[in-house]
Order: C-alpha cells, then sequence, then structure tokens
C-alpha cells in the first residue's frame, strides 16, 4: 500500500493529473447536496433558492398521492422486490405499471426497467448487433450513445436534427448491403436544448429506407402531447417501434421503460440483459409511478401549468437580451459559451438564491456552456419573477446581456 492509500502508482497518477486539468478548465462539476425535497424551492447549505434544475417538471416527486401510494406499497409489499425480473422478481404492480405505461403510450404493450439509462442499455442491444447500423442524431443523451455501443452496431451519427444528413446516410446504409438492420434512434426533446425531434420527417424516411423508429422521450413525456409525449403530439404512435421512456422526470419517480407492439416486448423480457440481470424496481417506486401515470391520464391540469410557466420563464428571459438558442419546451438554456464564464454566472445566480446549474463540456459541446432552466408546474409566478430578476442583475453585472 503507497502513503496516499492507493495500491497503484498508475492510478494514483492517473486520477491527480486528471482531476487537476478539470479543475484548470472549469470542467470540475461540484455537487451540492439538498436539505429537504427537490421542489420548486430547495435549501443548500442553509440557503433557501429558487430550483430551476430538476426534471421534476409537473411537481410529482413530492406530490401527496404518490407520497400515499408509496407508502401503502412499502406496507404491503416490502422494500424490495427481492430478485430480477425473470426469478420471482415481478410483482402485481410491475404488471400493472407496465399494462398503465401501455394504455398511456397508445401501444399494445410495455416494458419497465430500474431506469432511463439503464433501459437505453438494454432495449438498443437487444435488437441490434455487429451485423447492423444505427443513424444517431449527434445531440442523443449518453444513454444512447452507450447503449448503441454495447450493441455493437455500426454507429453512423448525423448532424443535430439536419434531416437531408439524415436521408443521405439512411441511403448510404441501406443500399450499401453492409448491414443487416438499420435503426434511426432520436430523443424526442433534446434535453440541453429544449428543442423538438422533427419526428414526422424521420418517420418518413424510416419508412422510405425500412429503418427502425426508436424515440427516447425522456423529456417529451408528461410535457408534450398533453402529456403523452412527443410520438402523441405528432399522432405518430403505430409509426414508431420503440417508444421508451423515463419514470424519474415528469413521473417524479425512478424507472425506464420501452411501449412498443407486443411481439417487441416479449424480445425484450427475454433478451434484454437488465431485465433478466438487474433486480426489479421497489415496490414503493412501482406503485408511485402508477399513481403518477393515473393523475396525467385523468388531468391535464399539471401540464398546462408546466405550460404557462415555461412560456412565461423564456419570455422573460427573451425579453432580457438572454440567448435561448433552440428552446420550444419548458427546458430553456440561456447560453453563455465559455465554460469558465458560465460556472461564474451560474455561481452568481446562486449568490443571489437562483439554482441554475452551469452545464459544460462533456454534457454539451465545448464552448456552448450555458446555465439550464426547467421551470416546473410547481413554481409561483412570483418565485419565476424574481428569478428573472436576479437574471437581469446578474447578466448585467457580467456584462452578458
Ligand atoms: C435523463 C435521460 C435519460 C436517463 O433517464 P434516467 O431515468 O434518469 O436514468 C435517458 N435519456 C434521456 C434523453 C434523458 O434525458
Amino acid at each position: 500500500m503507497r502513503g496516499d492509500g492507493f495500491v497503484s502508482e498508475k492510478l494514483a497518477t492517473f486520477l491527480e493529473q486528471n482531476i487537476t486539468e478539470l479543475k484548470q478548465k472549469g470542467l470540475y462539476n461540484v455537487i451540492d447536496p439538498l436539505q429537504g425535497a427537490n421542489g420548486p424551492m430547495i435549501t443548500i447549505a442553509g440557503q433557501q433558492l429558487i430550483n430551476l434544475s430538476s426534471n421534476n417538471y409537473l411537481g410529482l416527486a413530492t406530490d401527496d398521492r404518490l407520497k400515499q401510494k408509496a407508502k401503502e406499497a412499502i406496507d404491503q409489499y416490502g422494500v424490495g422486490a427481492g430478485a430480477v425480473r425473470t426469478i420471482n422478481g415481478t410483482l402485481e404492480l410491475h404488471i400493472q405499471l407496465e399494462e398503465k405505461l401501455a394504455q398511456f403510450k397508445q401501444t399494445e404493450a410495455a416494458i419497465a426497467y430500474q431506469s432511463g439509462f439503464n433501459c437505453n442499455m438494454a432495449a438498443i442491444s437487444a435488437v441490434m448487433d455487429r451485423h447492423d447500423a444505427i443513424l444517431s442524431d449527434e445531440l442523443n443523451h449518453a444513454s444512447i450513445i452507450d447503449g448503441c455501443r454495447l450493441s455493437r452496431a455500426k454507429v453512423i451519427r448525423f448532424n443535430h436534427a439536419d434531416m437531408d444528413d439524415l436521408r443521405a446516410k439512411a441511403k448510404e446504409a441501406t443500399q450499401s448491403g453492409q448491414y443487416q438492420k438499420v435503426m434511426v434512434i432520436t430523443d424526442g426533446v433534446f434535453s440541453m436544448d429544449g428543442n423538438i425531434a422533427k419526428l414526422p420527417e424521420i418517420v418518413e424516411i424510416a419508412e422510405q429506407y425500412d429503418l427502425i423508429t426508436y424515440v427516447d422521450d425522456a423529456h417529451g413525456s408528461g410535457v408534450l402531447g398533453k402529456g403523452a409525449g412527443t410520438v402523441k403530439h405528432f399522432g405518430l404512435s403505430d409509426r414508431i417501434d420503440f417508444q421508451m421512456g423515463t419514470l424519474s422526470k415528469a413521473i417524479g419517480v425512478v424507472g425506464g421503460y420501452v411501449a412498443g407492439k407486443k411481439q417487441l416486448i416479449d424480445w425484450l423480457k427475454v433478451r434484454s440483459r437488465p431485465f433478466l440481470f438487474s433486480t426489479s424496481l421497489t415496490p414503493a417506486d412501482t406503485a408511485a409511478s402508477l399513481e403518477a401515470l393515473e393523475i396525467l391520464m385523468n388531468s391535464t391540469e399539471l401540464v398546462d401549468q408546466l405550460w404557462r410557466n415555461g412560456d412565461y420563464l423564456k419570455q422573460g428571459l427573451k425579453k432580457l437580451g438572454y440567448d435561448i438558442g433552440m428552446s420550444e419546451t419548458p427546458i430553456t438554456p440561456c447560453i453563455i459559451g465559455d465554460e469558465q464564464q458560465t460556472q461564474t454566472f451560474s455561481q452568481r445566480l446562486h449568490e443571489l438564491g437562483v439554482y441554475a446549474k452551469a452545464i459544460v463540456f462533456p454534457t454539451v459541446p465545448r464552448g456552448t456552456g450555458r446555465a439550464r432552466n426547467m421551470p416546473t408546474a410547481a413554481h409561483t409566478k412570483e418565485m419565476l419573477d424574481q428569478a428573472l430578476s436576479v437574471y437581469e442583475q446578474v447578466g448585467k453585472e457580467m456584462s452578458i446581456i
């Protein structure tokens, strides 16, 4: 053992060099633990802040109805599911959740996973292999990128939302005769920019070239299509093979899922590795997710409130002169650019009581650092007004607006 506790000199050097470098470049992320719930206001180190960084779009993470269902599920089933789904970790609750998800997405069936990230790991590689190719938008989420890698299919990136580029690459891939199957995969709503995928054109290209269609709707579900998601928003429910989503954002809990044709879901249940080899969702998470879907399917009240708040903040930031990029949904970035300046900007917001986390490389491309704002249904107009006044002060102070 070395004096610093590492066994390996190589590991010690690797960590020391890389952490120092990240810190010098302003890329070293510091984590702020919350003292309490992740609601519209949060407390960090004793300071109350307006929270513009959570994915809890509808405020459901702290909803009393969900909490009640989670408690009842713990009393009835305990805290853990006890096994992987395919041994005996499938509770009736899981089946109810999957049936509800299928209704929610208007598909024949659905399969639930332990997270959205592991869902993408699971589902892509269950269907695609080294004889196949995947056309992937260059701004797709990290879990899609990793899921594609895991499948060992050839990954062909197309320029962000560039349908001419996608069409050309789809044509080339399918006509080369090199690949058995070709998939096109995209975020429904892009999480760092808040723009919506051009699904009608993607579907048209897919139908022309016989592509498998896969939409990751982590940020669209509970937000677009009166809550049902981006695919529903465009009326394409029967033309997308994989409607992937997460239970951790608008749904407010944790977990992931794919909704689609029954045969596809049957295949995922026998072939996707996290379903076979990782313990199923806890009873509390499953019951709370079910309740959230119930709420969403019965009323658009929370979704409507989310959009009112989103539009209000977006218009306010725009009026102040911020560059909000391509945003068309409640996700509203204020693009600052330089990484170091972005960190300083976000830090200054924090000092003045607004939590809008700096998002920098590698989460977004270099030179496009931003403070990303996620207004939710739970924010009040007073909170948003206060946030806007802080944005005005800091923007002027730093000569950004
Ligand atoms: C957040 C996110 C995921 C991962 O979902 P989790 O449930 O948090 O693991 C996957 N895809 C996209 C586009 C996301 O934004």
